[in-house]
């Protein structure tokens, strides 16, 4: 083994101006192979010396990089995404053995991070600027959108490859230069990306990874040298990030939690809705910030809802992620393992009906691994900590209303605002509710409308911190500075000095 790959299995470090650095720290962190439950790796956690690297050569590569044109920066993006190609399956592996979601789901986040690729490879086009001839008198007006400078990236545990790539393809696409923050949980992805990187032509110091925790977060926040820093993660962190990120004058987006309500109408397809909330309450073991958490039905569907739930969460396949059969695997950790089991056992404590019990799951052969089985509750009540609070495990609860008028306050009145799905055969409810429910991204029969590349992903509430959305336009916007230029020349017109606001004439 050589050396590169040792250090990339038995103790993972920082990826500072083109190569792989020891930390400074001393201080690490386990990495879990949670299929197993045991401990796969260490990873380093950045000392604020090994930030200020990191911050430097992102610094430092920034002058060339943001004066290489468009056009060149393109074509890199473009070799980065045969290269992610051709790496498909190593990156998919990765995810699965540190995260536990079975593989084909790790493939596909994959995909989904190459899209964000694919978008920002149309980076000359998106910079294309606007242009007014002739504004004034012998003036002409236009606008440039450019780059920053040095930007950061804070990223979750449940999408170790997709999430950081919402962020820095359309970051360096721009123009920036960018260091990534990524969980500590699973680490080892975001190494092979600047591997990639580095493979595909993008020159030293343009991307960079420190691996850390609190520590290299708030090293980040504060540095003088960070102009703008984008964050996904819990609500807590994240309003705690774009309080701290924006006291520092910085420009911050932070995507926090989520409690998201699939909406079941009376006319709905009950095939169609039995297989949207099996998928997307119990895919990924419920860690997606788009998993439908909570089934709000109208009217008695529910009586033929839940015990067409209960059979299928019951036979979920749970096993190893690597395992082809598997459709669910375990939670990321022992303590959140424990942290889901204590939601279960509250929902009981505090009345809801418990039809499914996922608690004490055991997997042949794995039974030191962090397995929570599908858990299913009935008649759960807004004022419930299960309904209230983002347990982000395979948890789903159904809640009975009467009619789309209760559906839409009840959704409305919480706290989070992610994502939101509303099944029916209705155009007029389907219209009604696109339009008055309050969240930033609503599927109608789409039970997780993650919006592809081309548009921008976010939240509304506590959903989101911050004006930006991520990616698609919005990321643009965010990774660039606009600018307004009026241009005159006064060779050719000699107006002398003049004491009144211009205007047009
Ligand atoms: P987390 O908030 O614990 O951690 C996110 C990042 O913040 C990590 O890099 C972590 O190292 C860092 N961090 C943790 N504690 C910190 C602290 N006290 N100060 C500074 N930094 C800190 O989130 P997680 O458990 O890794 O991910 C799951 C959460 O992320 C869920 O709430 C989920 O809904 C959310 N999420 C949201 C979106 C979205 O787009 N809205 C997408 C994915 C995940």
């Amino acid at each position: 083994m050589n050396a590169v790959a040792e250090l990339r299995v038995n103790s993972i470090s920082h990826w500072i101006d083109g190569k792989l650095v020891d930390g400074t720290s001393g201080r690490t962190s386990d990495v879990y192979n949670p299929a197993i439950g045991a401990v796969s790796a260490r990873v380093g956690l950045a000392s604020t010396a090994d930030v200020d690297a990191a911050v430097a050569a992102a610094k430092a590569a920034f002058p060339a990089w943001s004066e290489t044109p468009p056009l060149r920066r393109a074509r890199i993006l473009f070799k980065f995404k045969e290269l992610l190609d051709q790496n498909h399956d190593k990156l998919a592996e990765m995810i699965t053995r540190e995260h536990g979601k079975v593989f084909s789901d790790a493939r596909g986040e994959v995909t989904r991070g190459v899209e964000v690729v694919e978008f920002a490879c149309g980076i000359p086009n998106l910079l294309k600027s606007e242009f007014t001839d002739n504004i004034g008198g012998g003036i002409d007006n236009w606008n440039l959108r450019q780059p920053l400078g040095v930007v950061a990236g804070v990223t979750p545990f449940n999408f170790p490859v997709m999430v950081p790539m919402w962020m820095f393809p359309v970051a360096i696409a721009c123009g920036n230069t960018f260091v990534l923050k990524p969980s500590e949980r699973d680490p080892s992805p975001s190494l092979l990306l600047a591997e990639l990187l580095k493979q595909a032509g993008l020159p030293d110091g343009v991307f960079n990874v420190v691996n850390g925790d609190k520590f290299a977060v708030d090293a980040l926040l504060a540095h003088p040298d960070v102009e703008a820093l984008s964050f996904v993660g819990s609500t807590p962190i994240a309003e705690y990030f774009y309080k701290e990120g924006t006291s520092h004058g910085k420009r911050v987006q932070a995507l926090g939690g989520a409690k998201n309500h699939l909406l079941v109408m009376p006319d709905a397809n009950l095939d169609q809705v039995v297989d949207a909330l099996i998928g997307a309450a119990y895919g990924s073991a419920g860690e997606r910030c788009m998993a439908i958490s909570v089934a709000v039905t109208v009217g008695d569907i529910a009586d033929k809802l839940v015990p067409r739930l209960a059979e299928r969460a019951s036979a979920l396949k749970i096993r190893n992620g690597m395992d082809a059969e598997a459709e669910m695997g375990p939670l990321v950790t022992g303590a959140h393992r424990a942290k889901v089991e204590g939601y279960i056992a509250r929902g009981q404590g505090e009345g809801a009906t418990l039809v499914v019990d996922g608690r004490g799951h055991d997997v042949d052969g794995h039974e030191n691994g962090f397995y929570v089985g599908g858990t299913l509750f009935d008649h759960v009540t807004p004022d419930m900590t299960i309904y209230k609070d983002e347990i982000f495990g395979p948890v789903l609860s159904v809640v009975r209303v009467k009619d789309l008028a209760e559906a839409l306050a009840l959704i409305n009145a919480h706290e989070f605002g992610n994502g939101v799905s509303c099944y029916t055969s209705d155009g007029g409810v389907a219209r009604v509710f696109s339009r008055q429910i309050k969240a930033g991204m609503v599927g109608i029969n789409v039970p997780i409308p993650v919006p592809m590349a081309w548009h921008s992903f976010g939240g509304w509430k506590r959903s989101l911190f911050g004006d930006h959305h991520a990616y698609g336009e919005e990321g643009i916007r965010f990774y660039t500075r606009y600018k307004s230029i009026m241009q005159r020349w006064p060779d050719s017109i000699d107006k002398g000095a003049e004491f009144t606001m211009p205007v047009a004439k």
